[in-house]
């Protein structure tokens, strides 16, 4: 489905990243893609990323507009254009990730939203012109359902999630006139890196398990599915829009085990 389409994927930290499994998805359909990594998880990912043949690594830091403006630049020179941009990179401090939302600082909001939400937006500014040069495009970036209900200890990160889903829906207006489709993926609990840093994380992967109408938790290549599907020319009529993968988690209010 994804033959000679060229790929960038932002947030492989190691095998069980959700990028991951969207890469494996997406090379495994036909792409040809680029990684970028933070440094303190580059040999993992330069090790993965050696595995998918004619791949590209790149070290960024989403923080730094250099380190993001450089990406793009190597891959216009690699590719001389873009189909798909994933953005699955997402960071909190520790300690805004337990206690209560009340108690965020203004540092810890600052760093979280610029990382989880903020960073989108240049990557897509800088994809739409290499996008417009193959006739349209495909930009997915991760979310999770906190962003509407309240998952206690979520906290800011819901609140970057809740940002996230406007720029997708606002990147998916701005980038319809060219033909390229935004969206993000609602993902239940998948245990990785990044999922370890939120207090009780295990609690959420057995609610869901317990709770879900398919009663298990969410695995990466599941995810990579939909965004297989959502980056094909199938879902060229879809933008602008959160696509659930979490076992039907999300459609309950009550749950069985309440009325046990
Ligand atoms: P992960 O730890 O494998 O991936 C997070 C990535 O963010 C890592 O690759 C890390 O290097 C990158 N990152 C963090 N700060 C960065 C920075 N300053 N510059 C560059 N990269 C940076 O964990 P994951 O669970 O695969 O997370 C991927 C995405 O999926 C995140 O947006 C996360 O919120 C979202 N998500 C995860 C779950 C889950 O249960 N794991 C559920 C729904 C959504």
């Amino acid at each position: 489905m994804l033959q000679d389409k060229l790929g960038l994927i932002f947030g492989v930290a190691n095998k069980r990243s959700i990028a991951w499994g969207i890469s494996q998805a997406l090379a495994g359909a036909g792409a040809r893609l680029a990684f970028t990594y933070q440094e303190r998880v580059g040999d993992t990912v330069k090790e993965l990323a050696s595995t998918l043949p004619g791949s590209v690594c790149i070290p960024c830091d989403v923080q730094k507009d250099e380190e993001i403006e450089a990406v793009f630049r190597q891959v216009e020179e690699e590719f001389g254009g873009l189909d798909i941009l994933v953005h699955s990179v997402a960071f909190a401090p520790r300690e805004a990730l337990d206690g209560r939302l009340a108690d965020t600082s203004r540092a810890a909001f600052h760093t979280a939203l610029d990382i989880s939400a903020y960073s989108l937006i240049p990557m897509a500014r800088l994809a739409f012109p290499l996008m417009e040069k193959r006739g349209g495009g495909s930009i997915i970036t991760m979310t999770y359902g906190a962003s509407q209900r309240v998952v206690p200890k979520y906290n800011v990160m819901a609140v970057a999630k809740a940002a996230l889903e406007t720029i997708v829906r606002y990147l998916a207006f701005e980038g319809g006139e060219k033909n390229i489709r935004v969206n993000a993926i609602s993902a239940g609990p998948v245990k990785t890196l990044a999922a370890r840093g939120i207090a009780g994380f295990s609690k959420f992967e057995e609610h869901a398990r317990k709770t879900a109408p398919l009663h298990r938790a969410t695995e990466a290549a599941e995810v990579g599915d939909v965004a297989l599907f959502l980056c094909s020319p199938m879902a060229r009529g879809i933008t602008g829009q959160v696509v659930y993968c979490d076992s039907g988690h999300s459609i309950m209010m009550m749950m069985a085990p309440d009325l046990e």
